[in-house]
């Protein structure tokens, strides 16, 4: 394992050191092309200035008022010249289409200098004929083939038609003949050279796809993801668009391979890699993040979009039959998706992976098979919560990944009780108010946890007497770091108050009953459904029939059993919760 993870730093260092030889390749022929084009201009400037002193020239029958004319002429190769030389000292950093019409104009200067030159030193006696090879290379190795074909076509028939033009009647046209051979030899030029840059740039592109792409699924691979995203957002940051991302994982996949074997595992990754790169747009950039994981970057995106993209995939790969399927957990090999958008939900490239990431986790720690967006309760909490404790807040979701690190049992616990207690609260028809407290209360409420020592929480036993009076203590822990935020004081009975049991048997308090204040009573439900169906340390975790069975036993005596009834119908009607009680 670690020889191929050497042997993949070494291939990405070689695709990375491929792009700067490429960039420095580009730029060499860019210096050797600037350099024949200002020899091409010094030989016409040159060449016509010795003509135009020559007393065989065809200045000096040339009326005088051509005279202004001529030596305006004359200053164009100097122009150019210091153009080029500008060229020489400043990269030219402009856009590509920009770029490809400044070039087509240059080139058209070019034709028009040489001319102009043919013409004044003897037209279609001149010996300088040849000077349009310099145009036809530099625009064929610039341009391709389609552009050197046609300069050189222009530059064929314009020798040919001085030839006609100046000799109408002369029987043997020497000079045509020769520039006969010189069209033939024009035009090959471009067709040869024309070809051989075309190969080559196809030779480049092929090799360009091979560092790009990821071998076994064709989709791009992570280091183009992370090249493409730096792109895209940096554009979308311009022109003030969303860009939105999709993280995706397949859901027990371990499991699969164990059963059919890594080549068939690979199968798998190669039908969904395709499933993907054909069912998102043009401008989306598909990527195989990691082993199972793939990421998509969907430029100029809503939410909305991107979730009934993602969902469409979902269903497509739900409904793909893969070999041996049916012995997965749920009968059917399934994804998780995890989506979040920027700028909306995450102030940078970082924070969109992160926050995407975030958004998979909660799908696949909820019950798989699902599209999840990205929601941070706790930026919601920002909104309402006064400046100076906005602190307090970011500090509170530190508080709570430490915790997750601390207590490797209860990793997700605190996501899954948000999940089930939103929809719990739809379920009673709760007011907005007490929704929000409700699901405010249910992130935080173990957030006393954080003085548990490790030990506690991890322990593979039955807690002591005296490990049970410090674990009771997380109550009161908890209220005791958010009771100086104003905002949050409206969540302390559910943070002090989330073990007290409908009998008056709870902690810290012995509240009973309806004393228990009702979205309390909710909490506790959906906490204790939670930790019944998440393995414990001291106890197995339990399926989701004997969870629902435990809490009916115990409604009325520790719940609430009005809230139970309820919950039941909850976890009943989630279809994919049901599939999994199977
Ligand atoms: P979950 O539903 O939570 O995602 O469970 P999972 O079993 O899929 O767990 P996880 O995502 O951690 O599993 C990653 C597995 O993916 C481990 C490994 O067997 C498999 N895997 C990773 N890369 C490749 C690969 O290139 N080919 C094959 N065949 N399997 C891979
Ligand atoms: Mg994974
Ligand atoms: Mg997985």
């Amino acid at each position: 394992m670690k020889h191929l993870l050497t042997l993949y730093a070494e291939f990405n260092e070689v695709v990375k050191k491929m792009g700067k030889l490429e960039e420095n390749n580009e730029k060499k022929i860019h210096e050797i092309l600037s350099i024949v084009k200002l020899c091409s201009l010094l030989f016409s400037g040159i060449i016509f200035l010795k003509y135009m002193f020559n007393k065989n020239s065809i200045i000096k029958n040339a009326p005088h008022s051509y005279y202004g004319l001529i030596i305006f002429l004359c200053v164009i190769p100097i122009l150019l010249s210091i153009y080029i030389l500008l060229e020489f000292l400043v990269i030219k950093r402009t856009s590509l289409k920009c770029n490809n019409l400044l070039k087509l104009i240059e080139n058209a200067v070019f034709v028009l200098i040489f001319i102009i030159v043919i013409f004044f030193t003897g037209a279609n006696t001149s010996n300088y004929k040849y000077l349009f090879l310099f145009i036809i290379i530099i625009s064929t190795i610039q341009a391709g083939m389609k552009q050197g074909m046609m300069i050189a076509s222009i530059a064929s028939f314009f020798i040919l038609a001085l030839d006609i033009v100046y000799s109408p009647n002369s029987l043997v046209n020497q000079y045509f003949e020769n520039d006969l051979i010189l069209a033939g030899v024009f035009m090959l030029t471009a067709w040869i050279l024309g070809y051989y840059v075309k190969t080559e740039n196809q030779h480049i592109k092929k090799l360009e796809s091979l560092a790009n792409e990821d071998g076994l699924t064709g989709v791009y691979n992570h280091r183009f993801f992370y090249d493409a995203l730096g792109e895209i957002m940096h554009r979308c940051e311009k022109e003030n668009k969303q860009v939105s991302m999709i993280f995706m994982d397949i859901d027990y996949f371990k499991s699969y391979n164990d059963l059919y074997g890594h080549q068939n595992g690979d199968e798998v990754l190669k039908t969904i890699g395709s499933i993907l790169k054909n069912s998102f747009r043009q401008d989306d950039v598909v990527a195989r993040y990691g082993g199972e994981e793939f990421a998509i970057v969907l430029p100029n995106t809503s939410e909305e979009h991107a979730v009934s993209l993602a969902e469409e995939v979902r269903i497509k790969i739900e409904k793909t039959y893969f070999y041996g399927e049916e012995n997965q957990p749920n009968g059917k090999l399934t994804v998780s998706i995890g989506i979040s958008i920027y700028p909306d939900k995450a102030k940078n490239d970082i924070e969109l992976v992160k926050s995407a990431d975030d958004a998979l986790y909660r799908a696949k720690f909820f019950d798989k098979n699902r599209v999840e967006t990205y929601t941070s309760i706790l930026d919601e909490l920002k909104i309402d919560t006064e400046d100076e404790h906005i602190d307090t807040i970011t500090s509170i979701k530190t508080l709570i990944s430490v915790i997750n690190a601390k207590d490797k049992y209860t990793y997700g616990h605190v996501e899954r009780v948000v999940v089930y207690s939103r929809l719990l609260a739809d379920k009673l028809k709760l007011n907005e108010n007490d929704k929000k407290n409700l699901i405010y209360g249910a992130y935080m409420h173990d957030i006393g946890k954080i003085n548990i020592p490790k030990e506690i929480l991890n322990k593979n036993m039955p807690l002591t007497r005296e490990e049970w009076d410090i674990m009771k203590q997380h109550s009161q822990n908890g209220v005791d770091i958010i009771k100086h935020v104003e905002s949050l004081k409206k969540l302390i009975p559910l943070i002090l108050h989330h073990h007290e049991r409908y009998d008056g048997n709870g902690y810290p308090a012995n509240l009973k009953g309806e004393n228990i204040p009702y979205i309390v009573r909710m909490l506790t439900v959906v906490d204790c459904f939670d930790a019944m169906t998440s393995n414990r340390p001291y106890n197995k975790r339990k399926t989701y029939e004997d969870a629902l069975a435990e809490l009916k036993r115990f409604s009325g005596t520790q719940f609430d059993g009005d809230i139970v009834n309820a919950f039941i119908e909850v976890i009943m009607e989630s279809k994919n919760s049901v599939e999994l009680i199977s």
